[in-house]
């Protein structure tokens, strides 16, 4: 089968398209025919540098990456149903034991044997990949591969952000980042949910869907200017996944009383300047979210199911020969909303 195939760490140039042995599904897992693979700057790109903690959990190159897709299933293991052959499904990136403490409490994200697809075993930047059935779901009937690779990446995330956050109908929630892949879904999420989103990006230009605002991360007077905006209440929450120090120094005077600052990742490490005063005068919180469980995942396809889609300027799609690309451009801040291979479409 052809895979992209990393042999070292390093720049997106270490990606190169191989033909390697294609895997056989294990117990318990399915063997699915991939049509299209998100590409993730946290799991993909910054693993791939050979710099992210992820890098380390990759025990021995060549490496294929890649986590959530969308395929057919192909073949499937023993004590798996030979009726799942033929299943058009989405794939999450991880998987984990059901039975530890932690797995029992609902606290999947903290299992001592979580799995990762694209870390701990070869990934689904590839033409067939085997997966535990824990991961799979069923693709909604009428949706394309590209579009449910990049949902099934950031749909389940954004959801469990935006459940903490806690928003009331037509409550203001400010996203940092919102022209990158896990920002865009949360956008349209949000204003699928009823929320009112604010988009705020250093490109506003690029900004996809069609959010209640969207400003500019480089706006000076940004908590006056979101004061305005809500007529003087400021925002119920700020979903941030960049967590830049200086953009939240000049958002945090605008979170309403009671406001959530919600984060499930940071682009550069930085240390966040937090005002002891308001968070209690104001009531306000600060929480992190790892990752999404399995009941994070039902909830957004259910969501899916009913009707729930990423706008189309969101998605961009590219062959498998382009990862390396793929991973440029994120890496440089140039692409915009999801990048997505497709390899059999
Ligand atoms: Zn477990």
């Amino acid at each position: 089968m052809r895979a992209v195939v990393m042999r070292a760490f390093g720049a997106a140039d270490v990606l190169a398209v191989e033909d390697v042995q294609a895997p056989d599904p294990g117990p318990g897992e399915a063997l699915v025919r991939v049509g299209a693979v998100a590409v993730s700057r946290t799991r993909d790109v910054a693993t791939r540098s050979g710099r992210h903690p992820f890098s380390k959990q990759v025990k021995e190159l060549p490496h294929v990456l890649g986590g959530d897709f969308a395929g057919v299933v192909e073949r499937v293991g023993p004590g798996v149903d030979e009726g799942l052959a033929g299943r058009r499904v989405v794939a999450s990136c991880s998987a984990t034991c059901g039975e530890c403490a932690a797995c029992r409490s609902g606290r999947e994200p903290e299992c001592p044997d979580l799995e990762m697809l694209g870390i701990h075993r070869w990934g689904s930047y590839a033409e067939l990949v085997a997966v535990p059935m824990q991961s799979v779901h069923e693709l909604p009937e009428d949706m394309g591969m590209a579009e449910a690779a990049a949902l099934g990446s950031t749909g389940p995330i954004a959801g469990a952000q935006l459940a903490l956050a806690g928003l009331a109908p037509g409550a203001w929630v400010l996203i940092t980042g919102a022209t990158g892949a896990l920002g865009s879904t949360l956008t349209a999420l949000a204003t699928e949910q009823g929320a009112r989103a604010i988009a705020l990006s250093r490109r506003p230009e690029a900004v996809a869907g069609s959010p209640a605002a969207t400003l500019d991360a480089a706006e000076e007077d940004l908590a006056g200017v979101l004061m305005e905006l809500t007529g003087g209440a400021g925002v119920a929450a700020a979903i941030d996944n960049v967590c830049s120090a200086d953009v939240f120094a000049r958002y945090l005077p605008a979170l309403a009383i009671g406001g959530r600052v919600v984060i499930s990742g940071t682009i550069g490490m930085e240390v966040l300047p937090v005002p002891a005063g308001p968070f209690y005068l104001r009531g306000q919180s600060l929480l992190g979210l790892r990752t999404a469980t399995p009941r994070d995942h039902e909830a957004f396809w259910a969501q899916v199911r009913a009707g729930f889609r990423l706008p189309a300027d969101a998605l961009r799609t590219l062959p498998i020969e382009a990862a390396a690309e793929a991973h440029a451009g994120i890496e440089s801040g140039a692409a915009a909303g999801h990048a997505v291979l497709e390899i059999a479409p």
